[in-house]
């Protein structure tokens, strides 16, 4: 049994709350076990903060931005965690997020806690262990929590499901699709920061603002937020503080109108039953009667001598 100390996590202590997050990275079974436990006992000091998750391709910014942000942050009074979800692909050959050394004045900050992404994670994956990180960085006080990741596979949809504010940040210039922003992100977006407005570039961050400001107006006509476009420049700390009133006006509007706890709650219960889902899945294929008669119930369908669905219902049934 590791030995977490629950007070020293709850008083903020760090060197209490990484020891908690390695427990929960951990593949062991009764590791699995104790930091569920561990959960259960924090889970009533969680939800105090709010989530923001950025998204953007390699290089457009994302971790000048945060590094701004988050000493902006911290000037403010805030405390602030930065967690990233990085599903490393072995095409691209290990992780994107966590090679390079990254928001350097963030990290040396007493009031900053930051926590590159899990390398995997078992029932649930990466998400599932950026969410419990994410419930004992609240515990530990942090006002404020960044969940970053760059778009590989279905991490921006997977963060988007677990955070209050989604952003996505933008270059100047270039069309979705050049931007290697994915089909259906766009309507998830609360935000559309369109980075590196500075300089040469100041103009195009304009033309690009305005063109995305009507392209939203389109979408989501049925929310009381109409995603914001704004223009930053994460190097020469433009407009930044825009960025963080925007967000905290979203939090003031979403929580009168009630749709903030409906919106974690909603975000709670659609985890749930995507992890019932996978246990479900991994407890039909590890069962001994159906490992045994699956094969042969391949040959079968194959064969044409049953139906798909006949097949599958069989197995169903052997549950
Ligand atoms: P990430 O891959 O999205 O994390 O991007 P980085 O934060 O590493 O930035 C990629 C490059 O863009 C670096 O060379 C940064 O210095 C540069 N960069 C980031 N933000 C800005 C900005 O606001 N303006 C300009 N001109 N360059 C920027």
């Amino acid at each position: 049994m590791a030995v977490i100390d629950l007070q020293g996590l709850l008083d903020g202590n760090r060197r209490a709350l990484a020891k908690a997050i390695t427990l929960i990275e951990s593949k062991l079974p009764a590791h699995r076990q104790q930091s569920q436990e561990v959960l259960t006992e924090i889970l009533p000091h969680s939800g105090n903060s709010i989530r923001i998750g950025i998204t953007g391709v390699p290089g457009v910014g994302k971790s000048t931005f945060i590094e701004a942000f988050g000493l902006h942050l911290i000037e403010h009074g805030k405390r602030v965690a930065v967690l990233a979800v990085d599903p490393s692909s072995p095409l691209a050959g290990g992780s994107i997020l966590g090679d390079k050394t990254r928001m350097e004045e963030l990290s040396r900050r007493e009031e900053a806690f930051i926590r590159p992404s899990p390398t995997e994670g078992a029932l649930g994956g990466v998400a599932q262990k950026t969410r419990e990180t994410l419930l004992l960085c609240e515990a530990a006080g942090y006002d404020v929590i960044l969940v970053e990741t760059v778009g590989v596979g279905q991490s921006e949809f997977q963060v988007a499901g677990m955070v209050d504010f989604f952003m996505v940040l933008m270059l100047p210039g270039g069309g979705d699709e050049l931007q290697g922003i994915k089909k259906g992100i766009m309507e998830l977006a609360d935000a559309l920061v369109i980075n590196k407005a500075d300089g040469p570039s100041e103009q195009l961050a304009e033309t690009t603002r305005q063109h995305y400001q009507s392209a939203m107006r389109l979408l989501r006509q049925n929310s009381f937020w109409t995603p914001h476009v704004t223009t930053c420049s994460a190097l020469d700390n433009i407009n930044i503080d825009g960025v963080w009133d925007m967000i905290a006006e979203y939090e003031e509007q979403a929580t009168a109108g009630g749709y903030f706890d409906e919106k974690r709650a909603r975000q709670n219960s659609a985890w749930m039953h995507h992890l019932i889902d996978e246990m479900l899945h991994l407890k039909l294929f590890q069962h001994p009667v159906i490992k045994q008669r699956l094969p042969q119930l391949e040959q079968a369908v194959a064969n044409r001598q049953t139906t798909a669905y006949a097949a599958a219902l069989e197995v169903i049934d052997l549950l």
